[in-house]
């Protein structure tokens, strides 16, 4: 039975429909990292905690230095960590130093170098201003500000102004747990030697890497071999998510896989059997073709769950060019909404650097080197053959070009959309 090809943005369209947002739980700060959060947070503190003073010198009422010559006592000093316990007096100084907090009657600042010091007594050089080297309470942050948005990713910035803040546990939204299955009899793991028509497991690898770029975890890899009962077994497992647990382990209390992504055995040869397996176990298909190139016979369906969420299940192409430009279309937007990223955020234009011709029908995703130029992104074809099987195309590319499907011609310095991969 032939079926007409879905458009990538259809089925891409599809996939979405069957996103649910994950949950959110607690996060160390130190393992924030990366993660997306799942709340808003306020701080619980202001942010300086107390006025203090920005530069080592001394506290001061800036009215004092505005005598001809002035002379203040010293009566002590405030360092960081360890505030001055009495309060500035008329015509008095105190030493301070930078991050101290300032003394109660002091409403100034002077440098040292804008000073001397004798028999304790302080010098002015100049008059202080009011208000002078002094860094309010709350100037940064006031109590119960929102420092952060739900959905937001935590790079270094945001560890910074939660530390602090002293928040030391943020609500971050699950990572998305995936499952990779690889399938073919011919494959071999890197590390072993290959035997006649043998040729190394790059899917799982690639596909694992990819999850991990995502943000999302991968949960197990796997491998099905060419055989319809043993394809149909390891499917089992990994949908029960026991591949990695002993037996006794009790299968409902394991979170599923929110994705379950196999890479090849999906098409229609005759040793091809993840489609009717994937049936067998009840996973419902929403699409199967994709009107694009590299990439497809792609095919998604969907194992609804009586308790818990619906498990997403992708058929990748096993060719591994095509594996991956299917897993950045389709499998990583629903990683990203599943976060509650933006899905389409990883999209932009660019200046194609050379001229592309091909047939009209199918849009092409080109693997491209993106250059940073007076007018914006450029790109370039890591490597002139396009060819699915060429695995190097890959290396270094930073973008899929998308020439649309009824284009025939993209001249070298038009626009297009490109799909950023990292
Ligand atoms: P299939 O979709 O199983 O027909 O595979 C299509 C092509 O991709 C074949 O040339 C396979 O040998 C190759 N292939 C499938 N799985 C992998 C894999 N995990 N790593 C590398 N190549 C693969
Ligand atoms: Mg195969």
């Amino acid at each position: 039975m032939s079926e007409k090809p879905l458009a990538p943005e259809a089925a891409r369209d599809l996939v979405l429909a069957e996103v649910a947002p994950l949950g959110g739980e607690p996060v160390r700060l130190e393992d924030c990292l990366g993660r997306i959060t799942a709340a808003e947070v306020r701080s619980p503190i202001s942010i300086q905690p107390f006025d203090n003073s920005a530069m080592d010198g001394y506290a001061l009422r800036a009215a004092d230095t505005e005598a001809d010559q002035p002379r203040l006592r010293l009566v002590g000093e405030s360092r960081a960590g360890h505030p001055a316990e009495v309060t500035l007096g008329e015509g008095e100084a105190m030493w301070i130093s930078t991050g101290a907090m300032v003394p109660e009657g002091a409403d100034a600042v002077l440098p040292v170098e804008d000073t001397s010091e004798a028999d304790r007594q302080v010098l002015p050089a100049r008059a202080a201003r009011k208000g002078e080297n002094i860094r309010r309470a709350g100037e940064d942050v006031e109590v119960g500000q929102v420092l952060l948005g739900p959905g937001q990713q935590i790079s270094a910035g945001e560890v910074a102004v939660l530390a602090a803040a002293g928040v030391a546990e943020v609500d971050c939204a699950e990572r998305p747990r995936v499952a990779v299955l690889g399938s073919g009899d011919e494959l071999i793991p890197p590390g072993e030697p290959l035997g006649r028509g043998q040729i190394h497991d790059s899917n799982t690898y690639a596909l694992g890497a990819l999850v991990h770029e995502a943000g999302a975890e991968p949960t197990q890899v796997a491998h099905l071999p060419d055989d319809a009962a043993a394809t149909q077994r390891a499917l089992t497992a990994a949908e029960l998510h026991q591949l990695d647990h002993p037996a006794e382990v009790e299968v409902d209390a394991v979170r599923k896989p929110d994705v379950l992504i196999v890479a090849g055995g999906v098409s229609v040869g005759r040793h091809d059997h993840v489609k009717g397996a994937l049936a067998e176990l009840g996973v419902e298909k929403r699409f199967w073709r994709v009107a694009m190139r590299p990439g497809g016979p792609t095919w998604f369906g969907v194992l609804a769950r009586e308790a818990g969420r619906p498990t997403l299940v992708f058929g990748l192409p096993g060719n591994p060019v095509s594996a991956m430009v299917t897993f950045h279309l389709f499998a990583r937007p629903a990683l990203r909404a599943m976060v509650s990223l933006d899905p389409h955020g990883t999209r932009t234009r660019a200046i194609l650097a050379t001229t592309y011709r091909k047939k009209p029908g199918k849009a092409h995703y080109l693997r491209c080197r993106l250059e940073l130029t007076a007018q914006g992104w450029r790109a370039h074809l890591t490597r002139e053959s396009q060819g699915s099987h060429v695995l190097t195309s890959m290396l270094g590319a930073g973008a899929l070009a998308e020439i649309p499907a009824d284009a025939e011609e993209i001249a070298a310095g038009e626009l297009v959309e490109v799909e950023l991969l990292r």
